[in-house]
C-alpha cells in the first residue's frame, strides 16, 4: 500500500475541516473495512495523500429512539445495528440487514455509514493495480463497461444503463424500505436525503468533503409485519445474489400498506411498486403473493448470463409477503 498521511478527527467540525484543508487529496475512514482494500489494491488512479479517520469522533456512535423514531449515528458498528433490542423490537428489517452483511469480524469493524457509502463490487471495477495493470471502465471514466460482454453473473438485472455494477449495502435496502432519512453535513451545510435520492447510479450524492453523520428511521406502524431475506452463494459470508425488504401492515387481514424494496438487482436499492400495488387491499394469501413477485421483476432486463436472479428474486418477494 502507498503511504499517506492519516489524521483522528475528534469532532465532525474537525473533520469538515481537515477535508476542507487537504481537498479531493483526503479521504474519510470509517471502519477501513472497504476503503482499506480499495486502496490496498490500488483500483483508483486517484490515490488519497491524507485519510481523515472518524472512528474518533464519539458522537456518531449511538442509537437513539424516541417518539419519532430512530437516530442511529453513522458510526455505529453493523452489529450493533444488528443486535440493539430497540432495532430489534421495531426495526426488525434493519437489524435481520445488518446481521447479514458479511462476517462478525466485519461488522464488529465496519459501521452503517461505510456500509452505505462502500463502493461496488464488480470484479473488473475492482481488479487490482499490482496484477498487470487495474482495468479501466465506463465508471472508471474510460471505455465501456466491460461486465456486458464479460462475466456478469451478479450485475444488474434492471435500471442498468452504462454501469451494470449493483448497490451491493444490505442496509440500503432495509432502510428503504423503513422510509429512512440520510443526513448529511458538508462544505453545502446539513442537508436530509430520504434513501432514494441518496443513491445514484453511479454511486451516491455525496460531494468531496462530505460527511454522512446520521440515519433517521421514522417509526412504523404499530400492526407492522419486517423483513428482510436474502440469497447468497456462500452461506457464511457472502454479498446477495439478490435481497427484498418488507415493511407491510396487515389490518383485519388485509394489506393496508405496503413497501418492498430489492437489493442486488439494480445499481440502487429499488421499490418493487408494481408488486406494493398488487398487494394493496388485498389479502396476503399465495395467489396475491404469486401475482406480486411477478410483478416485482416485471422491468427486469436481464443480461446473457444473469437471468437466474429474475427467478430468486421473484421466489424472495413471495416469501416475504407469505411470512
Ligand atoms: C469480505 C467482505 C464481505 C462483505 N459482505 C458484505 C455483505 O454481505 N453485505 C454488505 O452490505 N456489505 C458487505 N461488505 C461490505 C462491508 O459491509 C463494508 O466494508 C462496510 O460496511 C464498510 O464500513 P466501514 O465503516 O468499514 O467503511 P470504510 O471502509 O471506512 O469506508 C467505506 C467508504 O465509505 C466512505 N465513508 C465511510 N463512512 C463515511 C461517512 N460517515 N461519511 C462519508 N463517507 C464515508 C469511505 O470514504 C469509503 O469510501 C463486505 C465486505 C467485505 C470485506
Ligand atoms: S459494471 Fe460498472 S464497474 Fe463493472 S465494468 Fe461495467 S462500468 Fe465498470
Amino acid at each position: 500500500m502507498k503511504t499517506f498521511e492519516h489524521f483522528d478527527a475528534a469532532s465532525v467540525e474537525e473533520a469538515l475541516s481537515l477535508l476542507k484543508k487537504y481537498g479531493g487529496k483526503a479521504r474519510v475512514m470509517a471502519g477501513g473495512t472497504d476503503l482499506l482494500g480499495v486502496l490496498k489494491d490500488e483500483i483508483l488512479e486517484d490515490y488519497p495523500e491524507v485519510l481523515v479517520n472518524i472512528k474518533s469522533i464519539p458522537e456518531l456512535d449511538r442509537i437513539k429512539e424516541d417518539s419519532q423514531g430512530l437516530r442511529i449515528g453513522a458510526l455505529t458498528k453493523l452489529d450493533h445495528v444488528a443486535s440493539s433490542p430497540a432495532i430489534k423490537a421495531g426495526y426488525r428489517a434493519l437489524s435481520e440487514a445488518a446481521g447479514s452483511v458479511a462476517s462478525p469480524e466485519i461488522r464488529s469493524m465496519g459501521t452503517i455509514g461505510g456500509n452505505l457509502c462502500q463502493d461496488v463490487r464488480c470484479w473488473y471495477y475492482r481488479y487490482p493495480h499490482h496484477m498487470g495493470g487495474r482495468l479501466l471502465c465506463y465508471r472508471k471514466g474510460s471505455g465501456p463497461c466491460l461486465a456486458v460482454k464479460g462475466d456478469h453473473r451478479y450485475h444488474a438485472i434492471m435500471g442498468g444503463k452504462r454501469c451494470f455494477a449493483v448497490c451491493p449495502s444490505d442496509t440500503a435496502t432495509a432502510l428503504l424500505a423503513l422510509q429512512a432519512e440520510i443526513q448529511v453535513v458538508g462544505a453545502r451545510g446539513t442537508r436530509t436525503l430520504p434513501v432514494d435520492d441518496f443513491f445514484t447510479p453511479l454511486g451516491n450524492s455525496l460531494s468531496k468533503g462530505d460527511l454522512v453523520t446520521e440515519i433517521r428511521v421514522p417509526r412504523p406502524a404499530q400492526a407492522n409485519r419486517q423483513t428482510f431475506l436474502k440469497f447468497t452463494v456462500r452461506k457464511p459470508i457472502d454479498f446477495a445474489i439478490a435481497s427484498v425488504a418488507s415493511v407491510i401492515t396487515v389490518e383485519d387481514g388485509v394489506c393496508v400498506d405496503a413497501r418492498i424494496v430489492l437489493g442486488a438487482v439494480a445499481p440502487v436499492p429499488l421499490r418493487a411498486k408494481g408488486a406494493e400495488r398488487m398487494v394493496q387491499g388485498k389479502p396476503l394469501d399465495a395467489k396475491i403473493a404469486e401475482e406480486a413477485a411477478k410483478a416485482s421483476v416485471s422491468g427486469a432486463r436481464a443480461l446473457s448470463g444473469n437471468a437466474y436472479k429474475v427467478e430468486i428474486t421473484k421466489t424472495l418477494v413471495k416469501r416475504a409477503l407469505l411470512l
